[in-house]
């Protein structure tokens, strides 16, 4: 068997394609970014960059390639069915990859689940059996691993706690059309709602003065940091929700282990100080203490190093080398 694999992380505006060995190591590295969501362009911008990255190999073959996409994805056939931030409906991805790389497996996943095999395979998640991963960007996505297998569900959708709803009578309106999604709260996204919300109550603030599609999540998490009282506000009310779906996530599933991925993520101690005290006050159905909260090991590269060990182990699972 090759040594290495192909892992394709898809972003909404960023495709990257890396050669990934067998302990989890990216090699290789070649990224584009995503100008057009047609299907064609975007398969072509994927194919560029993993024939980019196979040429820096000596091995004949690779083991496989994995992609990592946006969306609820088809797994036999590698389809993605249906994926709102592309506005993807449908769309052959692994057919078309497979046409243009004759003779090498391609599978498709979803790239939250792809993160979650990867930090449970190489990162945070090791030698965990009950294991759950957030990532925190500009939507929410998720995956879980329970008594050491991840978990796909029915239709490949398990694990999409973004879209259970926290706020469903006074939150806002999510992408997928429901009010007060985790995702539309806890989001990176919706830390800038929470900013511009409480706007009102600051009128001397010039932090979300700006274009609200220039805004960024970061530059208020960095002001909470540096003790702004207006981003602390909104960073208090965005851990206030976080909390509530991160304690729903502990009754659903009981992880041993939550790890949090994303940009918002990076905040580190800064968020995982204000987040724990206000999980355990919602915790009620298990003994509170024992869900470790962390924040993700991997990074951005989760979800390519977890597609590679899908395309490693022809398919998403735990089990394999
Ligand atoms: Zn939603």
């Amino acid at each position: 068997m090759a040594n290495t694999a192909i892992g394709v992380d898809l972003g909404g505006s960023h495709v990257m394609a890396a050669l990934v060995d067998d302990a989890g190591a990216i090699v290789a590295r070649q990224g584009y970014d995503i100008e057009d969501h047609s299907p064609d362009i975007v398969v072509k911008l994927m194919e560029d960059a993993i024939r980019a990255v196979l040429a820096t190999t000596k091995e004949k073959s690779v083991a496989g390639i994995g992609v990592g996409s946006p969306g609820n994805i088809d797994v036999a056939t590698g389809a993605v069915r249906y994926s709102p931030n592309f506005g993807w409906h449908d769309v052959p991805l692994g057919e078309q990859l497979r046409a243009g790389f004759t003779g090498i497996p391609v599978f498709v996943g979803n790239d939250a689940r792809c993160a979650t095999l990867g930090e449970y395979t190489h990162g945070c998640g090791r030698g965990t059996a009950n294991f759950a991963l957030l990532t925190l960007g500009t939507g929410i996505g998720g995956g879980i691993v329970a008594e050491g297998m991840l978990v796909l569900g029915a239709m490949a959708g398990a694990g999409e706690f973004g879209h259970h709803q926290i706020r469903a009578t006074d939150g806002f309106i999510c992408g997928c059309g429901k009010i007060g999604c985790f995702e539309a709260q806890a989001s990176g996204t919706g830390l800038i709602r929470h900013a511009i919300t409480l706007a009102p109550s600051f009128p001397r603030s010039t932090l979300v003065s700006g274009k609200p599609e220039k805004l960024g999540s970061k530059a208020i998490r960095k002001a909470a940091e540096a003790g702004d009282q207006h981003a602390l506000a909104a960073w208090s009310r965005y851990l206030d929700d976080l909390a509530r779906g991160v304690a729903n996530v502990i009754a659903f599933v009981n992880p041993e282990m939550i790890a949090l991925g994303g940009g918002v993520a990076s905040a580190g101690d800064f968020m995982l100080s204000g987040l724990r005290p206000r999980v355990e006050e919602l915790t009620t159905m298990v003994p509170r203490g024992h869900t470790k909260l962390v924040v993700a090991e991997l990074g951005n590269d989760a979800g390519a190093i977890g597609a590679a060990t899908m395309a490693r182990r022809g398919g998403l699972t735990t089990s394999g080398s």
